[in-house]
């Protein structure tokens, strides 16, 4: 049986749509308009692509939107410095310091040097230790979108046995966190595990987050189970012309899709949902600045 395509670009666009309305009724009644500050140092061209990205959909959505493009040179006393001005800044509800930073700067610091209240990537360390005890953080915006795509297709995850292949910072072990937070029996997969193959096979929930291109065949997921395909690996494409790529996966599309109850594409599944999860958090963080209730169906 063909499984069921979870589609993350109309289920993105729904979020925004919440969160546009959402920032309506905050300038309305409140007369607050969520900002969001985004750092950029240097000239990486995939960052510079993902933060004029996240400006449009900001503005798009009715928040303001805050550029801080510097140069690859910056030193990190500079970088620190601008980080307390946009922690000082009361128009400023979020700060995103997109990564990789050039070698010469110390990542950990300057994530950390972030008020955690505005750290609307989840990445510094407090946000890591509230997410890991159960209580209210700011959830790094790719787990917490595949979490929203999982709650709105199945209700509740309770007791559901869950894989997730990959144990990053940034993907792997939050998006564990979250699904135990959800009452799934977690099991995290790496480079050392044993058996693969056996252990994606128990899970009604596979999440493959590690970054190699169609890794995961569908002989390896169970009948029926839910697979959330985390990964973007842009592979030649000989067949579209010479030169030519496309973007796939962590999991052979094709062969899953045969087995698995339901599935993400790639591109057009998590992709689109970490942008907007990113705009959800703001205006979370915008609500709790300001002690106002927050939005619902937008957090963890
Ligand atoms: P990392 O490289 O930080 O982590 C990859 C993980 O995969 C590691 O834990 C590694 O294990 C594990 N791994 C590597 N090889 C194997 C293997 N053969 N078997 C089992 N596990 C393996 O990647 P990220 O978490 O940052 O990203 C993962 C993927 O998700 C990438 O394709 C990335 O582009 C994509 N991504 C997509 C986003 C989106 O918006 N859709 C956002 C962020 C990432 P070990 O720890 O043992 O080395």
């Amino acid at each position: 049986m063909a499984a069921n395509i979870i589609d993350g670009k109309a289920f993105a666009a729904t979020v925004r749509e919440k969160v546009a309305g959402h920032v309506a009724r905050l300038k309305a009644d409140n007369d607050i308009t969520p900002g969001l500050a985004v750092v950029l140092v240097g000239e990486d061209p995939a960052s510079q692509v993902y933060v004029r990205s996240k400006g449009k959909q900001t503005v798009e959505v009715g928040m303001n939107s805050f550029e801080h493009k510097l140069d690859s040179g910056t030193s990190e006393a500079d970088l620190l410095a601008l980080i307390d001005t946009l922690n000082n800044d009361p128009a400023v509800h979020g700060i995103l310091v997109q990564l990789p930073l050039p070698k010469h700067l110390n990542e950990d610091l300057v994530i950390n040097s972030i008020a955690p209240s505005k750290d609307v990537d989840g990445f510094h360390i407090s946000n890591v230790g509230l997410l890991g005890t159960g209580q209210k953080s700011m959830v790094p915006c790719t787990p917490l979108g595949c979490l929203m795509m999982l709650r709105d297709y199945h209700g509740s995850l309770s007791g559901m046995n869950a894989v997730v292949i990959g144990r990053s910072n940034i993907v792997g072990k939050p998006m564990a966190q979250l699904l135990l937070g959800d009452s799934c029996t977690v099991t995290i997969a790496h480079s050392r595990t044993k058996d693969l193959p056996e252990v994606v096979g128990r899970a009604d929930i596979v999440i493959a987050a590690v970054g190699r291109p169609e890794m995961v065949p569908g002989e390896w997921i169970k009948e029926g189970a839910t697979v959330i395909d985390v990964g973007i690996n842009r592979i030649d494409a000989p067949e579209k012309g010479e030169g030519k790529t496309r973007l796939v996966g962590d999991v052979d599309f094709a062969s899953a899709a045969g087995r698995a109850g339901a599935i993400t594409p790639v591109p057009g599944g998590v992709g689109p949902m970490t942008i907007a999860c990113l705009l959800a958090n703001t205006v979370t963080a915008a609500c709790r600045a300001n002690g106002l209730e927050e939005p619902e169906g937008l957090t963890a």
